[in-house]
């Protein structure tokens, strides 16, 4: 298997190594990179306070340590020009209501400024510094931009899993800086924690549950966790590939026409490693793809011309829910259904159920990567699944099987 978690043990469910749980901060000033790229209104307040949420325990950890924080992140995509919009002054409000601290703001990243204020920073106290993208060389990786931050600070801590991805000066580079100072936050002790069950660590069945619009966007995910899991249940749009390649008549489904001997090929690869692969067996049919359309429930291969699968017909939900109530570790990644219109959302909402009972009953359950994570918020099933991946992106090629930057500046 490639995926490949270096340094990152795990004892009784718990990382004891680079984390800042083996750090005492005491007088110490610690360099936090968090992903504080939150969504905001047209007056720019934030709408959704999730991601400043999400490091609330790293920041606490710090300051009751009795060391102060410093805070960088980038905000939107302001290609390394100073804008308004892109400032985080605007945000500092809601980080202080959400760490319930005063947060100081320096108002660049960079020069003078930002070495006073981080040079007169008291244990206890928080300082934000404003967004990194205002200047390009953050996103290029760059050495001596990463060194002069690295100055501000005795510790670097990366909390930011959903920049984990990305090779930037903030986010990996600056890490060289610190050899023995560098540490995982909390979140995202959490964040590799919760795929390391699902790949490598978890309780067996573990079942993967893959949906969305597209096979060609899963492949490599598929490829990388089938040596881990035991059963893999295909749904939602990507299904009818195949379902056709299988022989089905599939109306006007989603279709990928080039996929379909990539789709048999999959299917020979799980049974060559003993996995289960489960796809639908009927699908609720509409005529038009509009939540208003005509309905009516379809066997999954015999789909009438001009009808299209748009959700997971009732005894497909069946089938999943026996695997899933009969898993032990549980991923999730895309819907199974056009859940965004409410008439084709059911699908999507009983196999939420079924995970969350699964969850109650012991499971470890991960939902993680885009549309799946906006379905739980939505549903409100986020409190009753184990874990809620935060980086979008980073999860999945997490489980595609690559090496972070983020994560691996910290490892090696
Ligand atoms: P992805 O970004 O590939 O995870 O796909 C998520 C999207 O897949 C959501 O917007 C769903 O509406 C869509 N989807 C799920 N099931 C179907 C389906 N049967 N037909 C068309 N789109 C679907």
């Amino acid at each position: 298997m490639r995926f490949n978690l270096k340094f990152v043990k795990l004892k009784n469910s718990d990382f004891f190594m680079k984390t800042i749980k083996d750090f005492d901060f005491k007088d110490k000033k610690a360099l936090v990179r968090v992903d504080f790229n939150v969504p905001q209104s047209a007056d720019l307040k934030v709408t959704d306070n999730t991601r400043i949420q999400a490091v609330k325990p790293t920041v606490d950890k710090i300051l009751n340590d009795g060391g102060s924080v410093i805070l960088m992140t980038h905000l939107g995509r302001p290609k390394g020009k100073v804008s308004e919009e892109f400032s985080l002054k605007n945000i500092v409000p809601e980080i202080e209501k959400v760490l319930g601290s005063e947060v100081k703001f320096c108002p660049d990243c960079m020069g003078e400024d930002a070495l006073n204020m981080t040079g007169n920073l008291k244990p206890g106290e928080i300082l934000l510094l404003e967004n990194l993208r205002f200047y390009n060389e953050e996103e290029a990786g760059d050495k001596d931009f990463a060194e002069k931050l690295s100055k501000y600070a005795d510790a670097y801590v990366n909390d930011a899993f959903g920049t984990a991805h990305r090779e930037h000066a903030s986010t990996a580079v600056i890490a060289q800086f610190f050899p023995s100072t560098k540490f995982f936050g909390l979140l995202m002790a959490k964040e590799l924690e919760a795929i390391d069950k699902v790949l490598k660590s978890g309780e067996k069945p573990v079942t993967a549950i893959l949906g969305g619009s597209k096979v060609s966007t899963k492949i490599t995910i598929i490829e990388n966790i089938l040596p881990a899991i035991d059963n893999l249940i295909i749904g939602g749009g990507m299904a009818f590939t195949f379902i056709k390649a299988l022989g089905g008549q599939i109306g006007n489904s989603l279709l990928e026409e080039d996929k379909q001997s990539l789709a048999l090929e999959i299917l020979e690869k799980a049974k060559a490693q003993n996995v289960k692969v489960y796809l639908p067996v009927d699908t609720i049919i509409a005529d038009e793809f509009n939540n208003d359309a005509d309905r009516r429930e379809a066997d999954i291969y015999d789909i009438p011309e001009g009808w299209m699968g748009m959700d997971a017909g009732p005894k497909s939900r069946d089938l999943f829910n026996d695997v899933i109530l009969n898993s032990r570790t549980i991923l999730w990644n895309g819907p199974i259904g056009v859940f965004e219109m409410p008439n084709f959302s059911a699908g999507t909402v009983a196999l939420g159920d079924s995970i969350a009972e699964a969850t109650k009953l012991g499971a470890f359950s991960l939902v993680g990567g885009g549309d799946s994570v906006a379905f739980v918020k939505q549903f409100g099933y986020d409190d009753k699944v184990s874990y809620v991946s935060t980086g979008g992106g980073a999860m999945l090629e997490s489980l595609e099987g690559m090496e972070l930057p983020g994560v691996a500046a910290i490892n090696n």
